[in-house]
C-alpha cells in the first residue's frame, strides 16, 4: 500500500489519482469502511423500509456502473428491463453475463422472479456494469431477517402455488382481466406486490395502491386485509411477494 504522509484527508484524492493513473486491481478495491450496503448504493434507490423488509429500484444506464457495495441479506429480484451487465466480486476478476432475452420487447417477455438467499450465510461485496444498450432495472425485496420455514402456504393465506418458494420468499402471480377483481383477504406474513405488465389496478387496505405501469409496488402488513381491481381496459399481472419472518 502506498501512505500519504501527515493527513488522512490526503489519502482519498491519492487513490483516485493512483487508480486514474490505471493502477492495477489493488489500487481500485476501496478501503472496508467506504463499502456501503446494497441499500446505500446510489444505484439502488431505496422505495420504502418496515420491520425486515426493504424494497429497492435498481437502475443503471448504458455505460455507467455502481459502487462496490455489501449484500448481507436475501434478496427476491425483478427484472422490469434487462440490459448486458458484468459484475465484479471484490477481489475478482470482471464476469459478464448475458441478459437472457435482452432483444425481447418487455410485452412479450414474463417476468418472473428469482432470488439470491446465499448473502445470509455469505455476504458478498460486489459491484455491476451495464455494458449493453437499455437500462438495466431490477425490482428488488430484501429480507432482513433469518426467516422462517415453519408455515405453510395456505397457513399464510395463500391459495395459488407459488411460482418461487424459499425459506425467505414465496412470489405468486395475480392475474386480473378487465373488470375483474379479488376477494378481500388477509395473509399471516407482509407482502409486496409488483406490477409486472402493463396495465391498471387498485390495490385497497389499510392504504390505496395505484397500480398504473410497471414497476409499481403496493405493501400490506401482516394481517391487513386488501383487495385488488383491475380498473383498466387490459389484462394487468401483479406478483405477490410473501416476505417470511418469524
Ligand atoms: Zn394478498
Amino acid at each position: 500500500m502506498f501512505r500519504v504522509p501527515g493527513s488522512v484527508r490526503c489519502s482519498r484524492f491519492a487513490l483516485a489519482a493512483v487508480a486514474g493513473a490505471g493502477v492495477g486491481l489493488a489500487a481500485q478495491v476501496p478501503p472496508a469502511e467506504q463499502i456501503v450496503p446494497v441499500h446505500q448504493e446510489s444505484h439502488h434507490r431505496q422505495l420504502f423500509q418496515h420491520g425486515a423488509v426493504r424494497i429497492l429500484d435498481m437502475q443503471i444506464a448504458p455505460g455507467d456502473g455502481s459502487a462496490f457495495h455489501r449484500h448481507d441479506w436475501p434478496v427476491l429480484l425483478l427484472g422490469l428491463t434487462s440490459s448486458r451487465t458484468r459484475r465484479q466480486n471484490l477481489g475478482e476478476e470482471w464476469v459478464s453475463e448475458a441478459a437472457a432475452q435482452a432483444s425481447a420487447a418487455p410485452a412479450v417477455r414474463a417476468i418472473r422472479p428469482t432470488s439470491t438467499t446465499s448473502y445470509a450465510d455469505k455476504p458478498l461485496t460486489h459491484r455491476l456494469e451495464n455494458i449493453g444498450t437499455g437500462i438495466a432495472r431490477n425490482f428488488i425485496v430484501v429480507n432482513e431477517s433469518a426467516g422462517d420455514e415453519s408455515m405453510t402456504e395456505q397457513q399464510a393465506g395463500f391459495t395459488s402455488k407459488p411460482e418461487l418458494s424459499n425459506k425467505w420468499f414465496r412470489a405468486y402471480r395475480i392475474a386480473l382481466s378487465p373488470g375483474e377483481r379479488t376477494a378481500a383477504h388477509k395473509h399471516n406474513a407482509p407482502v409486496v406486490l409488483v406490477q409486472v405488465t402493463d396495465g391498471k389496478a387498485v390495490g385497497a387496505g389499510a392504504m390505496s395502491w395505484e397500480f398504473n405501469t410497471p414497476g409499481q409496488w403496493a405493501f400490506f402488513e401482516s394481517g391487513d386485509p386488501h383487495a385488488f381491481a383491475n380498473t383498466g381496459d387490459a389484462r394487468i399481472e401483479l406478483i405477490e411477494v410473501e416476505v417470511r419472518t418469524k
